[in-house]
């Protein structure tokens, strides 16, 4: 059984202030202007749902997803197995991050109640199922495979006794790349599910990740493993499990001021006294039931980071509002995922004045205290750089989304061809260049 949570037009509304899906940043040339969908989401209108699903349906089929054991060794290149080559650290580990996909793209670019440039916003930021699928296809294809992000970089101390993080060797099969992924705001927020969005993670009866989704067009509520990019790259793993050698899956960069993966577990500070305790019961059962959720896409090959808890722009925030945030964020959504050294920058802003260079300013350094080790931005290569005097990596991530296949075609091509992925026909007509 599957419990809405409760509607608080105020707390949403001042959600919405904060949500902010657009996670790019330094770096991108051409295109699109990055801070338009900011402008636009800060005046979004909270949305109000009408679905109430009534029980979990059945899965379509019941499929064991269980993730390949690998082959005797370790993914971390500490011993080779026969048939695998050592990937050093000098070599690049490429890195690709993607929103949630656009489930029903007609609806969701031409038909749903958004505001014409909040449509231009998922256009921006956003692929289609479609053109995921393709773009999947396309890196495998590519003789790219998974890794887990925490494998490729690990903390060791030093001959001074300081500890410091090292780039590791990875072993990956002969003739093939490693590649991360990873998922920003992967929390489900209530204005996606007005906007052709599949709406939370849930268990099947078969013990499996299922997408729950309402089809815009009927209000039919269903699960699908095919409309959510969580559940597709779940599905393409069992279909090709060559193309994750070591059963990883990717990194959800997870926000908390909506919950987490659909579960509105997050506190609110904004209702009245009166209303607190209905809050609190609410919560702690959505608290209950996104754990086993958690815990089968651990088992699966997922794992987790923060994207801060009310996804803000690290390089123009207080120390003081940094450090509220990230306790909040630890104490909502790092007690229920378990510990991350993985910190995704909304927006890809850097702090500290935006410098990844030289020594760590204080609140790079507040938040390594915490236990993030690796700060992922977003760029035109899959760019990193071990800090020498603080044990951190920065990072920056590739994006494929409406500005890049439209505009960065060149910069993708080893990953897949911008021509052959490209809904032009759902996508509205803002125009692409081929040779750039
Ligand atoms: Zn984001």
């Amino acid at each position: 059984m599957v419990r809405d949570p409760l509607f608080k037009p105020l707390a949403l509304a001042l959600a919405l202030a904060l949500c902010l899906t657009a996670c790019g940043g330094s770096g991108v040339g051409g295109g699109v202007g990055r801070e338009r969908l900011l402008a636009d989401h800060a005046g979004q209108e909270p949305p109000v749902s009408t679905i109430t699903p009534e029980a979990t349906p059945a899965p379509e089929e019941p499929i064991s997803t269980d993730g390949p054991a690998g082959p005797s060794g370790a993914a971390d290149g500490s011993a080779i197995p026969a048939g695998y080559e050592a990937w050093g650290p000098g070599q690049v580990v490429e890195h690709l991050f993607f929103h949630p996909v656009i489930a029903y793209p007609q609806w969701a670019f031409h038909e749903c109640p958004a505001s014409q440039s909040q449509r231009e916003g998922l256009d921006d930021w956003m692929v289609t199922v479609d053109e995921y699928n393709k773009i999947l296809q396309s890196v495998y294809d590519r003789g790219y495979v998974l890794v887990d992000i925490n494998d490729v970089w690990k903390e060791t101390v030093d001959e001074n006794g300081q500890a410091r993080m090292e780039r590791q060797t990875l072993a990956v099969p002969a003739g093939k790349k490693p590649l991360i992924l990873s998922f920003d705001d992967t929390n489900y927020y209530d204005y996606m599910l007005e906007q052709g969005f599949t709406s939370k993670l849930v268990l099947g009866e078969d013990g499996e990740i299922w997408a729950q989704c309402t089809d815009p067009y009927t209000q039919e509520t269903f699960l699908t493993q095919d409309l959510d990019a969580i559940t597709i790259l779940d599905k393409f793993v069992r279909e090709h499990p060559d193309f994750s050698p070591w059963g990883a899956k990717g990194c959800l960069s997870l926000t908390g001021y909506q919950g987490i993966l659909g579960y509105r577990t997050q506190t609110d500070r904004t209702l009245p006294d009166s209303e607190q305790a209905a809050w609190e019961a609410s919560r702690q059962q959505e608290r209950k039931a996104v754990a086993p959720i958690i815990q089968r896409l651990k088992e699966t090959g997922w794992t987790f980071g923060s994207h801060t808890w009310g996804h803000i722009r690290l390089s123009t925030q207080s120390m003081e509002s940094v450090r509220q945030d990230t306790e909040r964020w630890l104490a909502e959504v790092g007690s229920l995922v378990g510990e991350t050294k993985i910190l995704f920058y909304p927006h890809g802003a850097r702090p500290d004045g935006d410098h990844d260079q030289g020594e760590a300013g204080p609140m790079f350094r507040y938040l390594q205290e915490q236990g993030f080790r690796v700060f992922c931005s977003v760029g035109v290569e899959s760019y990193s750089k071990i800090k020498s005097d603080i044990s951190a990596v920065i990072c920056d991530r590739l994006h494929p989304d409406g500005t890049t296949l439209r505009w960065q075609r060149k910069r993708y091509l080893q990953f897949y061809d911008a021509r052959d992925i490209m809904d032009t026909a759902v996508r509205p007509d803002l125009g692409y260049r081929w040779d750039d």
